[in-house]
C-alpha cells in the first residue's frame, strides 16, 4: 500500500514497522534495525523530513498524560495530537503557552521541527518542552531536561536522534482568549509599522495576498485584557465567522466571542480537515523581524508570479529563542508562509525566486515545509554543536536520511 504525507506531497519508499506498543518494543526495532529508521509523528510535514527505511509510528503506544501540578509540567506520549493534550490539561485548568495552527499534529513531530503559532512574546511549540526521553540508535534509553548543556540542541532534532517516546512540556493556569478579524486593513499598515499590528495582541496573524491593496488582520487577545475596538488600522471588525482558506467557514475556530485557550488559539477546529483539507503545498520562511518591512516588499515584488498559485498567505511572528536548531534561533522572527495551490512543478520553480528575493535577509525555511534551499547550516549559529551533538549520539547514521543530508549536511 502507497504511504504519503497528510497532503499528499510526499510519497514514502519507506515501509512502515510494526506498531510498536512499549518502549520495549521500540528498543527493540530501533536495535534490529540496521539503520535507515525515522519516527513519524502525524505525517503532517510536506516534504522528505521523515522519509527513510523503517518507518516506526508510536500510535498504538500508551496514551497517559502525567500532569504535575506542583512542577508545572506535564509529561505526555509524544505521538499525541495537541488537541488531546489541550483536553486533558485544561479539565484539569492547565494550559499550553500556544498552539500552532492546527491541533491535529503531534507533539512529537511539531517539537523535533518548530512549529510555531504567533506572538510577537510568545517563543515556538519546542520552547515549552522541558524534557525528551528517548530511544536511542544503540536501542539505549536517554532522559534529556534543562540541566543537561545538551538539552538546547536536542529540542529541536528533525528526527536525527533517536525515537522520542515522551515529551514533558511546561504549562501553566487556564486562560480565556477571543479572537477578532479585522477587514481590509491596507497591507501599508503592516508595511509602516509591523510592530504595532503584531504587537496588538496576544498572537496575531496577517493573512492576504500579495498584489492587493488589503490584508485581514486576525488578532487573538489573551483576557482579562484591552477592549477589543470595533475598527483597528481602517479595518472593520467581522461580525461573522470567517474562512481562512476558500469559503469554508465551518473548519475554523469560534471567531467574536471567548472561549478557552485551546479552542481559539489554534485556527482550525480538531473535528475538521485544516486548511484547503490537504489540497495544498505549504512553505515559509522566517527572517528577522527587525527586517519586516524590507522582507515584505522584497516579496511584494514577486506578487505578479506568486498570486496565481498562491490560496493564502499567512504571517506571523516568534519570539526568539536559544535552541541551536530553532529557525527562531537568536531572532525574534517574521514567518512569510504561503499555502500554494498543489501544483507542483509551477511551486517548485517559483520557490528559488522567493529565496531570491528573501537572500538579503537570511531566511530560514520552515524546516517541514517545502523549500529549494540546501546547506543550512550556516544560518544556525550553533550548528557545529548541533552536529556534533548529532554525531555523539548517532555516530553511524541511524536516523539520517537524504533530506538531511542535503539540507544540513549530515
Ligand atoms: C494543515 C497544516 C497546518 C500547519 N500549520 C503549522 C503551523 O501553524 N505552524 C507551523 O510551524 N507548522 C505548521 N505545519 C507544519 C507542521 O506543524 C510540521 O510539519 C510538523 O512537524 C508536523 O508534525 P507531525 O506530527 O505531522 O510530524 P511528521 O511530519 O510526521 O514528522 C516531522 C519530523 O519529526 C520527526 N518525528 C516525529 N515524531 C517523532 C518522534 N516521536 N521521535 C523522533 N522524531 C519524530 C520525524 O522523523 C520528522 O523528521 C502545518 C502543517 C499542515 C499540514
Amino acid at each position: 500500500m502507497t504511504l504519503t504525507n497528510w497532503a499528499g506531497t510526499w510519497t514514502f519508499a519507506a515501509a512502515l514497522a510494526d506498531h510498536p506498543r512499549s518502549v520495549g518494543e521500540v528498543q527493540r526495532l530501533v536495535a534490529e534495525s540496521g539503520g535507515g529508521v525515522r519516527a513519524v509523528g502525524t505525517f503532517h510535514s510536506f516534504n522528505d523530513l521523515a522519509e527513510g527505511r523503517t518507518l516506526i509510528s508510536l500510535a498504538d503506544m500508551p496514551d497517559d498524560i502525567e500532569l504535575d501540578e506542583d512542577a508545572a509540567t506535564v509529561r505526555v506520549p509524544a505521538q499525541l495530537p495537541f488537541a488531546r493534550i489541550a483536553a486533558a490539561i485544561d479539565a484539569r485548568g492547565w494550559a499550553l503557552a500556544n498552539m500552532g495552527s492546527l491541533p491535529h499534529i503531534s507533539v512529537g513531530g511539531a517539537t523535533a521541527t518548530a512549529t510555531h503559532g504567533s506572538g510577537l512574546a510568545n517563543g515556538n511549540l519546542s520552547t515549552s518542552v522541558t524534557g525528551l526521553d528517548l530511544v536511542t540508535a544503540d536501542g539505549g534509553l536517554l532522559h534529556l531536561d534543562r540541566s543537561d548543556p545538551r538539552f538546547a540542541g536536542a529540542v529541536v532534532h528533525l528526527g536525527m536522534l533517536g525515537v522520542v517516546t515522551h515529551v514533558t512540556l511546561a504549562v501553566q493556569p487556564g486562560y480565556e482568549v477571543r479572537q477578532d478579524v479585522y477587514l481590509d486593513v491596507p497591507w501599508q499598515a503592516v508595511l509602516d509599522d509591523p510592530a504595532a499590528v503584531f504587537g496588538a495582541g496576544y498572537s496575531v496573524s496577517v493573512f492576504g495576498h500579495w498584489g492587493t491593496d488589503a490584508v485581514q488582520v486576525w488578532v487573538k487577545t489573551r483576557l482579562p485584557g484591552d477592549e477589543v475596538p470595533d475598527t483597528r488600522w481602517g479595518g472593520d471588525r467581522a461580525r461573522v465567522q470567517m474562512p481562512i482558506v476558500g469559503d469554508d467557514t465551518d473548519n475554523v475556530t469560534v471567531q467574536g466571542e471567548p472561549g478557552p485557550w485551546h479552542a481559539r488559539l489554534p485556527h482550525f477546529r480538531f473535528d475538521r480537515q485544516p486548511s484547503a483539507q490537504g489540497e495544498e503545498i505549504q512553505s515559509e520562511y522566517f527572517v528577522d523581524f527587525a527586517d519586516a518591512t524590507a522582507a515584505l516588499s522584497a516579496v511584494r515584488a514577486l506578487s505578479d508570479r506568486i498570486d496565481p498559485l498562491l490560496l493564502i498567505t499567512e504571517l506571523r511572528t516568534v519570539a526568539a529563542d536559544d535552541l541551536w536548531l530553532s529557525t527562531a534561533a537568536g531572532r525574534t522572527s517574521l514567518g512569510i508562509h504561503f499555502t500554494f495551490r498543489r501544483e507542483a512543478p509551477e511551486v517548485k520553480a517559483l520557490l528559488p525566486e522567493i529565496e531570491a528575493a528573501l537572500a538579503p535577509f537570511a531566511p530560514r525555511p520552515h524546516w517541514g515545509k517545502w523549500f529549494a534551499m540546501s546547506e543550512l547550516g550556516g544560518l544556525y549559529p550553533r550548528f557545529e554543536d548541533a552536529a556534533a551533538l548529532v554525531r555523539e549520539l548517532d555516530p553511524d547514521g541511524t536516523f539520517r536520511n537524504d533530506y538531511t543530508r542535503r539540507v544540513l549536511g549530515l
